[in-house]
């Protein structure tokens, strides 16, 4: 090595290599990387399924934790979510740990990668929220056969995943964001998002901007996938959409993805551990490796990505020595000879292109409790969700005289968000999880001068409660004269 080259600087960068085809892939992409002459020093750590044999409920060992929070920067293989042992998903775990919000997953046409869709001109970038919605994991069992997950949306995250998006738009010189909700059905949490996105997106007048339903999103992008450009989206939503999307170009055997947060970002395969081909030396290394390009960019390392990434086109445009998931049935060639012919390949251009990358500049997050108090805050009543196998007439009525001498009428009962008391002659099949609404009769200002409606709620209550097994209990209430909260279907 010669003066020159011993004087760059090199970025450490934490390693887990995983399980099955993991340690596989992670070699060839380090040979790969090396060869390119990337200025980055490994830090080897342990993760996946070794790690929860030893015990370690999280999958992921505290050393490696110290070392990606240490260097802020992760190159990850598929790790194993092991099934009858261990604890959360390992994959979760960091990136809930690190808060690592934004998922980016680029898609794009790859040379030499035939599919039903080659040649549409497919190039396109799926920002996903990474840490809320559904995926917050927060569930309770409601009665013995009704299951609840919350689905928890936040302004502030909302608007730093639609900012992320605007940044990735700017980074790759895109034209267009688009933003893809179920507004038109949970119009405050999924309405959240078209809401912040509406506010935030006037703020960058240089992109165009739409929003479209998930369900029509889903079935544009086999009808019409060359229309998008950059698609953001609730963490739900964008797990389905973003394995779709990538099996327009060839599947998920191809794709990386990267996870970025305020402090740490870590770049991972989208694929698993392949456990049926594992150790036998014939896995794919294209999609760590795609996401190890995806990392140089990050650390703004943009001449050597794109030399790995035309060498990548070029090797799979010309099709010799791909491995087997890319080549005609029994043609394929073991890691190790196509991480040989990438090799050769560098230093070589393909015919397509590689975009004009910047760095992804993120917005920086105050470490604050984010709180907006409104202008006006009023109680307006409470939803009391109780388990019973009345049905719904003689558990309405009982209701109405439980609540007849307190601050509350009953407004109405619902089964699984339907309205069932008053009757309304629709056929709703019931369960024994019932959601009694409440209202006062006089709304409560909620201005700190009085009890806050405690002894009024703490009365029905405890009214309910002397003859009905209640599960939980939600305040309704009113910001700025809005309703903060939603009504029953079938609701008069
Ligand atoms: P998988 O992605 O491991 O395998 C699906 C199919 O694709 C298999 O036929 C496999 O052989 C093939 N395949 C995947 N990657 C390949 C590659 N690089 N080269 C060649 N062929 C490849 O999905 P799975 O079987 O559902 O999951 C196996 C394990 O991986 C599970 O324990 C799962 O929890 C875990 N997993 C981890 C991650 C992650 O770490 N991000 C993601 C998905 C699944």
């Amino acid at each position: 090595m010669d003066a020159a080259q011993d004087a760059v600087v090199k970025t450490t960068v934490t390693a887990l290599p995983g399980d099955g085809i993991g340690p596989e892939v992670m070699k060839a992409t380090m040979e790969i990387l090396a060869a390119a002459g990337a200025p980055i020093e490994w830090e080897m750590a342990e993760a996946g399924a070794e790690v929860f044999k030893k015990g370690l409920m999280t999958g992921v060992t505290r050393e490696a934790m110290d070392s990606i929070a240490k260097n802020g920067l992760a190159l990850k293989s598929p790790l194993e979510t092991p099934v009858g042992f261990g604890g959360k998903s390992a994959n979760v775990t960091l990136r809930k740990h690190f808060e690592l919000y934004a998922n980016i997953r680029p898609v794009r046409e790859l040379p030499g990668v035939t599919t039903p869709f080659t040649g549409r001109g497919i190039d396109m970038v799926i920002v996903r929220e990474n840490v809320e919605d559904v995926y917050a994991g927060i569930e309770h069992m409601q009665t013995t056969s009704v299951a609840q997950c919350l689905k928890l949306m936040t302004a502030p995250g909302c608007e730093r995943i639609i900012r992320a998006a605007f940044a990735v738009a700017k980074a790759e010189e895109r034209k267009k964001v688009t933003c893809a909700t179920k507004a038109n059905i949970m119009k405050l949490t999924e309405g959240m998002m078209k809401r912040v996105f509406e506010k935030v997106g006037p703020e960058f007048p240089e992109f165009a901007q739409d929003h479209i339903i998930i369900d029509n999103c889903a079935h544009q992008l086999v009808i019409a996938p060359e229309q998008f450009d950059v698609i953001v989206t609730s963490n739900m939503n964008g797990d389905i959409i973003s394995d779709e999307a990538a099996g327009l170009v060839g599947g998920l055997g191809i794709a990386p993805s990267a996870n970025l947060g305020d402090h740490v970002a870590m770049f991972e395969a989208v694929h698993g551990s392949a456990p049926q081909i594992a150790g036998k030396g014939l896995a794919n290394p294209t999609a760590l490796l795609s996401a190890a390009i995806m990392m140089l960019r990050h650390i703004s390392a943009f001449e050597v990505a794109e030399k790995i990434e035309q060498a990548l086109f070029i090797t799979l445009a010309e099709g010799k020595n791909l491995t087997g998931d890319l080549s005609p049935r029994g043609h394929g060639v073991g890691t190790a000879a196509f991480t040989e012919q990438l090799i050769s390949n560098l230093g070589r251009a393909s015919n397509l292109p590689s975009r004009n990358y910047q760095k992804i500049e993120l917005t920086a997050w105050p470490e604050l409790t984010a709180h907006i108090e409104p202008g006006t805050r009023e109680l307006v009543g409470i939803d009391v969700f109780l388990e019973t196998d009345m049905a719904a007439k003689p558990l309405g009525e009982a209701l109405e005289a439980i609540a007849e001498d307190t601050p509350f009428r009953l407004s109405g009962v619902s089964n699984r968000g339907v309205q069932v008391y008053p009757p309304t002659g629709g056929q709703t099949f019931l369960v024994d999880h019932f959601d009694c609404r409440f209202l006062l009769k006089h709304p409560i200002k909620l201005d700190g001068t009085s009890a806050n409606g405690q002894p009024e709620i703490s009365y029905l209550v405890q009214r309910i409660g002397a003859k009905f097994a209640w599960m939980h209990i939600e305040k309704l209430q009113r910001f700025d004269g809005k309703d903060a909260f939603e009504r029953p279907q079938g609701e008069g």
